[in-house]
């Protein structure tokens, strides 16, 4: 999702764009106001003659039912509305949320009904917690809540079908900011509906704990096959990098064996055999290379993404990492003779010696990707 803006259609359109590049195959803008409402069109333009198709997905609350209406455009532009059923009024909500659905059906758009622990809808809410409490042996209020949200979710979701929304238009997430929350809730959600479910931590948080919230929570379920698209939500750093969020999605599923983005690199973490930099500047450096080339190398060398290369401290582990990469280098640890022996395809090509083996290796490699992964498949 991104952070700018949406009434800067400039601003957004750049940050799309760069969410796109990083691989997000689906990005959320906020619409929160005329201003909003007024730019997606040229917003969507804009991306358009940039080449970026990527699609953009309008986050609405409390006036979604307004803004759809009173911006046709903005409702046509958009490929997809998110709705928080907890967000669209309390006397009005169902009518409100009606409103917006028919907009999605008059443009044949999906909707995601996303409800979140924080803005439940209260009516249900108390009306469940009170019957729990008149129960004979009340649950507890944690079990409550997680049942009213399904509720919640489900009933809107007959609500937007009742009004004229296809079954295959629905989309459902319920969003909760701790992991075993989140992965309960799901496990609950996943047996009773077949709608395409959309995975997230809430306010996951910063840095090194959101994304490791994030993983944990999101791999639990992905590894139990629910979920069918996923965001992770990152605080970003002031002045961070939007797409840091997307790179941390695809890893995931990459490291889960779902999906492939990027090629992957297998580097040790180093000991005492290692005690100079050099190690650690040809490892970051090797994953920087296959990182910037990836933009490039999507478009021309199809299956890139599966390659594996191994990037190893010294010969305890080395050997055998690189010859199960399809391409590895080792380096020869502390003390010992300068030189590097690279595997390709399980085999050893040669043995790097001097200071230019990283400029050397990223060479063999750029070959090994060109003929392996050659767009005309001649060399695959
Ligand atoms: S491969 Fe060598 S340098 Fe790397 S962790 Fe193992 S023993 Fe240490």
């Amino acid at each position: 999702m991104t952070n700018t803006d949406t009434a800067d259609p400039v601003a957004t359109a750049d940050q799309v764009a760069a969410l796109a590049r990083a691989g997000s195959q689906i990005v959320r803008v906020t619409v929160n106001n005329d201003e909003a409402a007024q730019a997606v069109p040229e917003l969507v333009s804009r991306l358009g003659d940039m080449g970026v198709e990527v699609p953009i997905v309008g986050d609405f609350h409390y006036n979604g039912h307004l803004l759809l209406t009173k911006y046709p455009a903005c409702a046509s532009a958009l490929a997809k509305y998110r709705i928080n059923p907890g967000n669209v009024g309390s006397k009005r909500r169902d009518e409100n949320f009606r409103a917006i659905v028919q907009v999605a059906v008059d443009n044949d758009k999906p909707v995601r009904i996303w409800v979140n622990w924080g803005s439940l809808d209260q009516d249900l809410l108390t009306e469940m917690m009170d019957a729990n409490a008149r129960a004979d042996e009340p649950r507890d209020a944690r079990d409550v809540y997680i049942d009213a949200m399904l509720e919640s979710a489900l009933r809107s979701a007959a609500l937007a079908e009742e009004t004229g929304l296809r079954h295959d238009q629905v989309i459902i997430s319920a969003k909760v900011s701790q992991v075993q929350d989140l992965v309960e809730t799901y496990r609950r959600l996943a047996p009773r509906c077949d709608y395409p479910l959309h995975l997230g931590l809430t306010e996951a948080g910063l840095g090194s704990k959101g994304i490791i919230a994030s993983t944990a929570g999101l791999s639990i379920l992905l590894a139990e096959g629910i979920g069918d698209t996923i965001r992770v939500s990152l605080t970003p750093r002031p002045n961070g990098d939007r797409t840091e969020e997307v790179l941390v999605a695809q890893q995931i599923l990459q490291s889960l064996g779902l999906r492939s983005f990027t090629p992957q690199v297998t580097a040790c973490p180093g000991c005492g055999r290692t005690t100079s930099t050099f190690f650690q500047h040809m490892a970051e450096d090797i994953q920087t290379y296959l990182r910037e080339q990836m933009p490039v190398w999507r478009g021309t060398r199809p299956g890139v993404e599966e390659l594996k290369v191994a990037v190893m401290g010294c010969v305890v582990n080395g050997p055998g990492e690189s010859k199960h990469a399809n391409i590895g280098i080792s380096l020869p640890g502390t003390f010992e003779e300068p030189k590097a022996p690279v595997y390709v395809d399980g085999k050893l090509m040669t043995t790097l010696k001097g200071e230019r083996i990283v400029e050397e290796f990223l060479v063999i490699l750029e070959d090994y990707v060109a003929t392996r992964y050659d767009k005309a498949g001649a060399g695959a």
